[in-house]
């Protein structure tokens, strides 16, 4: 009998455990896909950024036909620029007419500033911001439930991150840090993904970054990175 009645609040202690893991599961997921491109999601909506690319452009990341198969339906695609290493027309098109969504960047930008309207607890910033042999590049700011996540793309310049206060997650290219360095400027993040790492570069950017605490740096196609939520 005593050990029946210990069962059974063992049972009842792991239910109330398994139903307070549950309820507190709340995240931000996202899965670097390779250069700048994220899948974000919070389990509802599903955001791409700087993906779908032209595989293995300028000599950048590759990735397996595979990966444009396992695009979410219905998703929300943001570009930072049109460059090929962040952008594919070719593939963009096949995504958007199998598994329907949407695309913004440059070209419908207003409509971008806008998305907050159609997305519970999020909003987007855009950054017009430099970029070598692009006149219309942008960085963005997605405030989403809470949690501030900065998209640097490919500017050369640290001055508009550098004007961005209390970010949880950076993600920039390490060229950003080296000119933040230069010019003094502080970037006020939790953490930084140090993105668009050519396969060349992976090896010292794991020695640079590696042990330092809030750097990650982005090598691996798949990796994933958590964000726990609070309560909205
Ligand atoms: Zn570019």
């Amino acid at each position: 009998m005593k050990r029946t009645f210990r069962g059974q609040i063992l049972t009842l202690i792991l239910c109330l455990i398994t139903t307070l893991g549950f309820s507190q599961s709340k995240e931000i997921k996202i899965e670097f896909l390779g250069n700048c491109g994220l899948y974000l999601t919070d389990g509802k909506t599903s955001i791409y950024t700087d993906f779908p690319y032209k595989s293995g452009a300028h000599g950048y990341m590759d990735f397996e036909e595979t990966e444009l198969d396992s695009i979410k339906e219905n998703s929300i695609f943001i570009f930072t620029h049109k460059h090929s290493d962040h952008y594919s027309d070719k593939n963009i098109k096949k995504v958007i007419k199998e598994k329907g969504g949407k695309k913004y960047g440059s070209w419908n930008i207003d409509e971008l500033r806008n998305l907050g309207e159609s997305i519970p607890n999020f909003s987007i910033q855009a950054f017009k911001t430099d970029h070598k042999w692009s006149s219309k590049h942008y960085s963005y700011l997605i405030t989403w439930h809470h949690k501030k996540i900065f998209l640097s793309g490919d500017t050369e310049s640290a001055e508009t991150i550098g004007t961005i206060k209390n970010m949880d997650w950076a993600f920039v290219p390490y060229w950003i840090l080296l000119d933040a360095k230069e010019n003094d400027i502080k970037i006020d993040t939790n953490m930084f993904g140090v993105y668009h790492l050519a396969t060349v570069q992976i090896p010292s950017a794991k020695k640079n970054y590696d042990e330092i605490e809030n750097m990650k740096p982005m090598v691996e196609q798949g990796e994933k990175i958590t964000i726990k939520l609070l309560e909205d």
